[in-house]
């Protein structure tokens, strides 16, 4: 079975190396699937899961926007900042997504306060979710 070197860095140092038989992430246009041998790319990413599959299980990881870079043996994911779900602290992000949920329910006075509210809960309700995965 071919494999895909896969690395997730993020400004704080790097978050995932490992070998995988597939991966799949949300980039802005769409749901990507990459096996090994993809045609190379570089593609915007969403608020959302990675995917790592391997022979016998599903690894994830909670990433904040980024990059992902493919080429045909490699997949680098750059974020702004990646979680594995064993480093999620369910409480920060529950207190997080409460606080943007606030923001969003009060009197709306600043569009650019209603934006940043909305993409913080995006990054709460990911954070929640892949901590499931453990
Ligand atoms: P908060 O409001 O709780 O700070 P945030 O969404 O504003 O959350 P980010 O700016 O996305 O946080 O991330 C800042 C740093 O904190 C990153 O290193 C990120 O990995 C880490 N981080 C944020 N939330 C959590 C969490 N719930 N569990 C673990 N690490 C977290």
């Amino acid at each position: 079975m071919k494999t895909l070197n896969v690395s997730v860095v993020t400004p704080d140092g790097p978050v995932l190396d490992g070998t995988y038989e597939m991966v799949s992430c949300r980039a802005e246009g769409g749901e990507l699937g990459i096996l090994p041998g993809h045609i190379p790319l570089v593609a915007p990413l969403t608020i959302s899961a990675v995917r790592l599959k391997s022979e016998n299980n599903t690894e994830y990881v909670a990433v904040n926007g980024g990059f992902v870079e493919v080429r045909p043996d490699q997949v680098t994911i750059l974020a702004q900042s990646a979680e594995k779900p064993s480093d999620i602290d369910v409480d920060r992000a529950q207190q997080a997504k409460e606080r943007a949920e606030q923001r969003l329910n009060s009197k709306r006075e600043d569009d650019v306060d209603f934006k940043r509210a909305q993409i913080a809960l995006q990054r709460a309700i990911n954070r929640i979710d892949i901590a499931n995965h453990q």
